[in-house]
């Protein structure tokens, strides 16, 4: 008898983990509109409004701003490719996986990359910056994590670029994790390069990497002296499609993009300025709510994220068997910590459609009643009112 698979029927996760978040349901139903030619007016009217709207959640007015198809880290490969070339010096901060992924790149397209580290929770100083700015003849880019996923660090930017632009680099942000979550300004900010994906702040599934270039950037590529070393992410290329020519390079990604657009309309209806004092509010509670058990946050105070928190699993608890029970118990995913984090903290996600206040009390109700049965000693009945407290002093 032939083998038979059986139909999919996954269940519909509370995502609190570091992305993907929930998906707004009127990102789910655009994605079941006809997906039509990749050329057709139609799609064409689409595309030109997914550039506006990516200008007006990156806040510029970068021509060059779409999105590449495949999760954020394409977005990071396509924008690296592209400004790198052979022995180039690029400075990169390093306090977490995400910093580490894009050294990695880096030196695969023949950097000479110049890591700038700090501990995992840290953020990078300004002043390591400029210290490893002296150390270099000629800089072609400066690429720091704004948001590090890994660790719940918030990164300060302005001062970093600035250095940057005196030393006469480009400067590259990740901002992954923090686009429609916390301030992105990359016009105010003076960033030549971001890089955001789907499945977090604008709450879409995975799957295309809004990236935005800034003139300099764009001339840098321009004058390059050898070829971009990908093919599928060459900008001069993508650009062609993605500009007035309309220059098939590769088919977009239809469906993803009717997803991008729907995502990007809710979050210009809601607001960025709302949007972020909902992810500051959500999280303020969220943490009042694991201080009144005793729970530690693990970031360097004065720079924690409000989208993604670090919690230190306490002595004696056993970090997987507490994720596996809120899967298990009550259908909430939270993650583990990576790297040298392992095993020593979980990562909580509050992240756009996920940072919601129903959220935040499941959440502190269901560790609750699994750190208490697993023998942690807190005081019980805490947390909740430390939480309602938070919004109603807010
Ligand atoms: C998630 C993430 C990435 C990688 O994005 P993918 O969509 O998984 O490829 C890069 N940087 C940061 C900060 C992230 O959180």
């Amino acid at each position: 008898m032939a083998e038979t698979f059986p139909e999919l029927k996954p269940a519909a996760r509370i995502l609190l983990g570091p992305g993907p978040c929930n998906v707004n349901p009127r990102v789910m139903k655009a994605m079941q509109s006809p997906v039509v030619g990749h050329l057709d007016p139609e799609f064409i009217k689409v595309m030109e409004d997914i550039k506006r709207m990516l200008r007006a959640v990156f806040r510029t007015s970068n021509e060059i701003t779409f999105p590449v198809s495949g999760t954020g880290s394409a977005g990071m490969d396509a924008i690296l490719a592209n400004l790198i070339e052979d022995g180039d010096e690029v400075i990169v901060g390093v306090n977490g996986v995400f910093g580490t992924r894009i050294a990695d790149s880096a030196e695969r397209l023949g950097a000479k990359v110049i890591k700038v580290e700090a501990e995992w929770g840290r953020i990078i100083e300004p002043a390591q910056i400029e210290a490893a700015l002296k150390g270099t003849h000629q800089p072609k880019l400066v690429a720091i994590v704004h948001a590090e996923t890994s660790t719940g660090a918030h990164q300060s930017v302005e001062e970093i670029s600035e250095l940057a632009h005196r030393a006469g680099a480009l400067m590259m942000l990740d901002t992954v994790t923090s686009l429609a979550c916390v301030p992105v300004e990359i016009d105010k900010w003076k960033i030549d390069a971001s890089y955001s994906c789907t499945q977090k702040g604008l709450s879409a599934p995975p799957g295309l990497a809004p990236t935005t270039f800034s003139t300099r950037a764009i001339e840098t590529i321009r004058s390059r002296k050898t070829r971009c070393k990908s093919w599928y992410l060459d900008v001069g290329m993508i650009a062609r499609y993605w500009g007035s020519d309309r220059v098939y390079h590769h088919t977009a990604p239809i469906t993803m993009n009717y997803a991008l657009y729907e995502a990007l309309r809710v979050v210009l209806e809601e607001g960025l300025e709302a949007r972020w004092a909902r992810h500051r509010a959500n999280a303020a509670a969220l943490h009042a709510g694991l201080g009144a058990m005793g729970l530690k946050l693990a970031a360097q105070e004065g720079y924690r994220l409000p989208q993604l928190t670090t919690v230190e699993v306490p002595e004696g608890i056993d970090e997987a068997k507490v994720r596996a029970e809120l899967l298990n118990g009550f259908d909430i995913e939270i993650a583990a910590g990576l790297g040298p984090l392992k095993g020593k903290v979980w990562r909580v996600g509050l992240i756009g459609e996920s940072s919601q206040r129903s959220n935040v009390f499941l959440l502190l109700a269901a560790l609750e009643q699994i750190l208490a049965a697993m023998g942690y000693e807190f005081a019980r009945g805490r947390a909740l009112p430390s939480a309602e407290q938070s919004y109603v002093a807010a």
